[in-house]
């Protein structure tokens, strides 16, 4: 029996052996605490999470100082928009309808705290029109929040071009990076951005550390913390560092970034593959999210005549994810999905739809993985086809 095949890299990656090893001195002799200044195991914990925070930076082409080391993207996420709103007069937030719950639920918080919401549509692809975003901005917006890839469909979002027209106003543009981080390059210069969340572990690091950009010059983004507490991390967020955690984003963010280029082909050739191979064998398939403007390992198929609740039962060598089209059973219907237009709103409708399938391939997937996948799946669906 082989071992199942990987392609959930959306919902987290494996930690890269490298990063394991640069992360392991730090949970056994090198155990100190960062803010104990005053002894050797202090410092070395503290100058290890200053060496990983240069990394982070790095990745970005941000400032050391700018970093924030959260315990993940859903915690960043809501540090740039609750901690802007703490202490300021309600105000003006655009987003887009594709976000991360992170993002739209504290952008909801904020309206029911009498914040203002426009939540902006995306075409069929995904994509958010810069002249959207421009039509929506007022003079009392604040913060204009839209992600860099999507999660779900894995399209990449015109990042310079939003920043750019964010940059004309007086807005503040928050960027929700998870998914780009160490697949495509991020530049918060080049795309005019304030206040952008990172994720370790969808990089090939560890689970609950990630981190929060906060722009210094030339405007300073003046934030609150999220809770009360020590004054760790500038005073935004109180709490022992979790100084393994923030080794392994560092290294992982040195390691994505020394090898994407050569990765994000590789993936790349791989996905396409994967794609080619599974529109050659089945009919009745639908390709969600953009169809260049898309992360390299990305794809997401929509089913025709498959039901979304069996798709996955039958596909125990595929690690994937089914986000459903269709509502017919326990599964409900992906808002990123409606989004883009690919859930109708007549029962037939969805059925026609069918399931959907979210793979996407990542660092230590091979030729021969993708193509015993491509074989399962579509096994898998013919076999459901037939039985319908
Ligand atoms: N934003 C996006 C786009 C994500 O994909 C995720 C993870 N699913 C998050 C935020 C949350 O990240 P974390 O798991 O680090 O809280």
């Amino acid at each position: 029996m082989l071992p199942p095949i990987y392609l959930d890299h959306h919902a987290t990656t494996p930690l890269d052996p490298r990063v394991l090893e640069g992360m392991l001195p730090f949970l056994r002799e090198h155990f100190g605490n960062a803010a104990s200044r005053n002894h050797v195991f202090g410092r070395h914990a503290a100058a290890a999470v200053e060496e990983a925070r240069e990394r982070v930076a790095q990745a970005i082409g941000a400032r050391d100082a700018e970093i924030v080391f959260t315990a993940g993207a859903s915690e960043a996420n809501a540090l740039a928009l609750l901690g802007l709103a703490a202490g300021e007069a309600a105000a003006h937030l655009v987003t887009s309808a594709i976000e991360h719950p992170s993002v739209l639920d504290n952008a909801r918080r904020l309206e029911r705290a009498g914040w203002s919401l426009t939540v902006l549509p995306v075409d069929r692809f995904g994509r958010v029109d810069p002249e959207d975003v421009r039509a929506a901005l007022a003079p009392h917006t604040r913060l204009v929040s839209v992600m860099a890839a999507n999660n779900e469909v894995g399209t990449l979002q015109p990042i310079a071009a939003i920043g750019a027209v964010v940059r004309e106003s007086a807005a503040l543009f928050h960027v929700d990076a998870t998914q780009a981080l160490g697949r495509v390059p991020i530049d918060v210069e080049a795309s005019g951005i304030d206040l952008l969340s990172l994720s370790a572990h969808k990089a090939y690091g560890p689970k609950g550390v990630g981190a929060l950009y906060r722009r210094r010059r030339p405007r300073r983004v003046r934030l609150g913390p999220l809770f009360e507490g020590g004054g760790q991390e500038d005073g935004l967020r109180p709490g022992t560092l979790n100084v393994p955690g923030i080794v392994g984003m560092g290294l992982a963010c040195e390691l994505a970034m020394a090898e994407m280029p050569a990765e994000s082909r590789r993936l790349l050739a791989l996905r396409q593959r994967l794609q080619a191979r599974l529109l050659r064998e089945l009919d009745g398939l639908q390709l969600n999210g953009h169809p260049e403007q898309r992360l390299a390992g990305s794809l997401h198929l929509s089913l025709a005549g498959v039901d979304p609740d069996a798709l996955l039962l039958g596909l125990e060598d595929v690690a994937a994810s089914a986000g459903s089209a269709c509502s017919t059973g326990a599964v409900k219907p992906s808002y990123v999905l409606q989004a883009i237009g690919r859930t109708g709103t007549t029962g037939a409708a969805q059925a026609q739809q069918g399931a959907a399938l979210r793979l996407c391939v990542g660092r230590f997937n091979t030729e021969d993985e993708i193509d015993r996948a491509a074989q399962c799946i579509v096994e898998r669906v013919r076999a459901l086809r037939r039985a319908a």
